[in-house]
Order: C-alpha cells, then structure tokens, then sequence
C-alpha cells in the first residue's frame, strides 16, 4: 500500500548540519526531498565547528540533554565507520577555577578525574573524557553524499520568506540556522559568532583533544585528520563574517599556552561562523495556514552536531503526523 508520504514533496530550506541530517532522515523514512540553500559545505556555519560532540550553549537544557544523548548512540555507530570523519578520542578538559565535572557527563558518559600532579601548576581541576570528534571537514562531505545517494537533489537558493518556496512542495522543513530571523522574521534568533583558526598538524601532536572550559571562551586545541583546529570566541549579537586578525592570534596564543607543540604554527585558514542562538531550540510543527505544513529546526546554538539525529528524528516524528 502506498502511504501518503509517497507523493509528498519536502523542501528543506538549509545544507548545514541540522538540513543535511533531517534530509537524510527524510529519506531514509520514504519522503522525496530537495535542499534550497544559499550557502552548501565548505561555506557554512557548520563547516567551521570542529565539531565535538558536547552540548553547548544550547536550551532548553533538559530536551537538549536528551537529543544530545540519543544523537550520541548514532556518532558511536558512525566512529565505527573511517569515511564519516568521526572518531572517538580523549577529551582533557581543564579548568582555570575549581569546578565539578562537565554537566553533560551526569552519569551517562564516563570521565576520569585529572590527579593534582596531571594538573600542573596553572589548573584547578580536569578531566578526561571519551567523546566523538565529528570532523566537519570529513563529515559534512560524507552527509552531502549520503543525501545525494539516497536520491536527494539540492539547488542553491535564496529564499526572502516561505512564500518563495516553490508550491510543488507540500511540507518545508525549516533548517536555516540564523538565517531564520530574516526568513521568519524569528527576533528570537541572535548570532553567537565564532572564530576558529586551521594550522598545520606538528609532529607528535596525537588525537587527544585539548580544552580550557572556563573563561570568557573556551580554548580548544583539536588534532583532526588533515590539520588542527583551534578556537575559539563567544560573542554574542555580533553579525560579522570577516574574520579578525587580531581573533586569530589571540586564539593562537592561548592554544600554544596549553599545546607547547603550537609554539611554531603554520596558519592554513582562519574562518567565522555564526552560532544560531535562541532561548530555546525550535523543534515544532506549524500547522498549515495556507495549505502546507511548516516543521522549524533551528536555534541549536553550539550544540548543532551534538543534537543532530535526534532532531532530525523528531523531524520525521513531526512529518508522520
Ligand atoms: C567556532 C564554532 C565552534 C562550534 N563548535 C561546535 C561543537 O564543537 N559541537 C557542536 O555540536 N556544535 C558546534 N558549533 C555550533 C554548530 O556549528 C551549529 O550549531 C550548527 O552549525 C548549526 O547548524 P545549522 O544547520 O542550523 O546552521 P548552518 O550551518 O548555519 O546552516 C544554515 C543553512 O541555511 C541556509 N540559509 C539560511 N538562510 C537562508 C535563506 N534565507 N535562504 C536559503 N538558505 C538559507 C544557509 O545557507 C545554510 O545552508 C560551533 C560553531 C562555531 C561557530
């Protein structure tokens, strides 16, 4: 028997980590699906994330947990996999002030606490944790042709309202990061702008990641397959894609204070990405006013991968019914 989903047209506005994995989903589940994005990988948001798999900025903090949980049973099965880009690796996250562990731990993911000798004489407290590496620069090519082998099609656009998208399409899949405060006129939405810096790889560097967790920022240090990326900034309200000079060797410098191996880096890129901020993620149906159905999916803040495939499940959830 045919189910209604069989001649329904679903538009995805975005080719970030949130449109590419609710595609995915959607396909997977029987829809046909096509992408319009003004921007596609190497040029978005998500291709400048590093990408750990740890929540981040992102609310409702519970509903965030719970995605951040689901989605991380799904890296696990993906690290199994060299192609994806994700590998599980050694996280040491350190701490400035004395602190407890990581919220997100909460007896679900297991961590080692650092002795004082393994602190050195700067850091309060540390820990080490086993979390999945989504390297962006692997993973979203990976995703990109997923979606294209599953039979979806994409086609650059730039869209001023939902009015734009084309009426053969009965149910859109709203996946535009921050770029839905100007395509739903969401005042909700704000830009948490971000910078992170690719260096050469030195030798000797291993797959260990490194962070400062309390400050102003993070400070990040993440060995991945090609280079090491390195970050990062929070600033919030802050529009700007041109990457600062001054950013750069800021972070630079904080990441050699925590990685000696840094001392002599090699600058390959330096790129800005704006994190979606909201309140509150956007995960719901908005029921048709003018004939066709709305699923929002965006806000996700610094936690777009970490939450990915559970959204994108609930996408699916949301289209059914
Ligand atoms: C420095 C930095 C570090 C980060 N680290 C992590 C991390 O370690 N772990 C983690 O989980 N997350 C991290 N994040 C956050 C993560 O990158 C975001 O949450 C995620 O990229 C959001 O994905 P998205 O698909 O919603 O948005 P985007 O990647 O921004 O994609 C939005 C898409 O919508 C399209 N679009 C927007 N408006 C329109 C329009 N009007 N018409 C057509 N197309 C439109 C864009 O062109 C694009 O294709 C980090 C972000 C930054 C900047």
């Amino acid at each position: 028997m045919k189910s209604a989903r069989d001649n329904s047209k679903v538009a995805i506005i975005g080719a970030g980590v949130i449109g590419l994995t609710s595609a995915v989903c959607l396909l997977e589940a029987g829809w046909r699906v096509t992408i319009l994005a003004r921007e596609r990988t190497p040029n978005t948001t998500s291709d400048v994330a590093p990408a750990l798999w740890m929540p981040f900025r992102a609310f409702p903090v519970d509903r965030v947990l719970a995605w951040a949980r689901a989605s991380h049973a799904e890296f696990s099965r993906l690290a199994q996999t060299p192609e994806t880009g994700v590998v599980m690796v050694p996280l040491f996250q350190y701490f400035d002030q004395p602190a407890p562990p990581p919220w997100w731990c909460d007896g679900f993911i297991p961590f080692t606490t650092l002795e004082r000798a393994e602190l050195g004489k700067r850091f309060q407290a540390g820990y080490k944790i086993e979390i999945p590496l989504i390297d962006s620069s692997v993973y979203m090519p990976y995703l990109l042709d997923r979606f294209a082998k599953l039979g979806g099609e994409i086609q650059e656009a730039t869209l001023r309202s939902l009015a734009d998208v084309p009426e053969e399409f009965s149910l859109i899949v709203n996946c535009s990061g921050v770029g839905a405060r100007e395509l739903v006129r969401d005042e909700k939405v704000f830009p948490i702008r971000g910078e992170a810096v690719w260096v050469r790889k030195p030798d000797g560097i291993g797959t260990a990641i490194v962070e400062v967790a309390d400050g102003p920022a993070p400070t990040y240090v993440v060995p991945r397959r090609d280079h090491v990326l390195l970050g990062s900034v929070v600033q919030e309200n802050d529009w700007s894609r041109e990457p600062r000079a001054d950013i750069a060797a800021d972070v630079i410098q904080r990441c050699a204070a925590i990685q000696p191996l840094l001392k002599d880096f090699n600058l390959l890129a330096h790129k800005v990405g704006l994190r979606p901020g909201r309140a509150e993620v956007r995960l719901e149906l908005e029921q048709p006013t003018n004939g066709r159905a709305v699923i929002h999916n965006y806000g996700h803040g610094g936690s777009g991968f970490t939450t990915s495939w559970a959204c994108a499940d609930e996408v699916v959830q949301l289209a059914r019914s």
